[in-house]
């Protein structure tokens, strides 16, 4: 079993919301600010910026830069050097980091596939050297044979070739193989699309009828907790 980090063992969205709400307590340029909006403006910037990355467009500290930039624009905040839009970044990064968690299904799910005898693996749309400080925060580190991350091979989530090169690590056939994550397209319909089975986690409950519709038709099983994966994978491998 292969997993995605962010949103599906990984907490990001709720450590980011932290980060975010304790960024503008700091800063007195952001007093008054709608804190639920902006919220929901960083993840719409860091979903648009991280993207660009994903495509090549931006380099890793670019997006970031990017994020920073765009985040102050409505207050009349200019980030004018690379070295400001750095050092704003690093004072959200460290509120970020400081909120760093697993969900709490994570840990529990990991023990029971590893009782299984189940081999667990992860894939990431990231950094290396910054995913791999995260799975040290959260004592991930040692859990899965194998950690392949975007940044690192070059290709990233949902082209095939990331998910074919993991199972070539693994020297497993794809079809023996299921890849869990918080998103359809990108994670589970991309597993399918490699010939591996796909699960889609919904921790929030918020799939479409299309969404449902286009997991029913790509056979992706959709979850709300990861509680609900060893019987569902075991039941696939059975
Ligand atoms: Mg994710």
């Amino acid at each position: 079993v292969l997993f995605d980090l962010d949103d599906t063992l990984f907490a990001h969205r709720a450590a980011v919301g932290s980060g975010i709400l304790a960024t503008l307590a700091a800063n007195p340029e952001l007093a008054g600010a709608d804190a639920t909006a902006e919220v929901a403006r960083w993840e719409a910037l860091e979903e648009t910026h991280y993207h660009r990355y994903l495509a090549g467009e931006l380099d890793f500290e670019g997006q970031r830069r990017a994020r920073a930039r765009a985040f102050l624009e409505p207050y009349g905040v200019a980030l004018r050097t690379d070295a400001d839009a750095t050092a704003w970044w690093a004072g959200y990064w460290s509120r970020y980091t400081a909120a760093w968690a697993l969900h709490d299904d994570t840990v529990p799910c990991l023990d029971d596939l590893e009782g299984r005898g189940i081999r667990l693996g992860l894939i990431t749309n990231g950094d290396l050297a910054s995913q791999t400080r995260k799975l040290e925060a959260v004592a991930l580190t040692g859990r899965f044979e194998h950690v392949v991350a975007s940044g690192a091979l070059g290709i990233a989530k949902p082209d095939a070739r990331i998910f074919l090169h993991t199972c070539e690590r693994f020297a497993v056939a794809p079809a023996e193989i299921v890849y869990v994550g918080d998103r359809l397209r990108t994670d589970a319909l991309g597993a399918v699309g490699a010939g591996l089975g796909g699960v889609w986690i919904d921790r929030r409950g918020v799939a479409t009828r299309d969404e449902l519709d286009a997991a029913s038709a790509a056979g992706v099983p959709v979850i709300r907790s990861l509680a609900e994966l060893p019987v569902l994978v075991s039941r696939t491998a059975g």
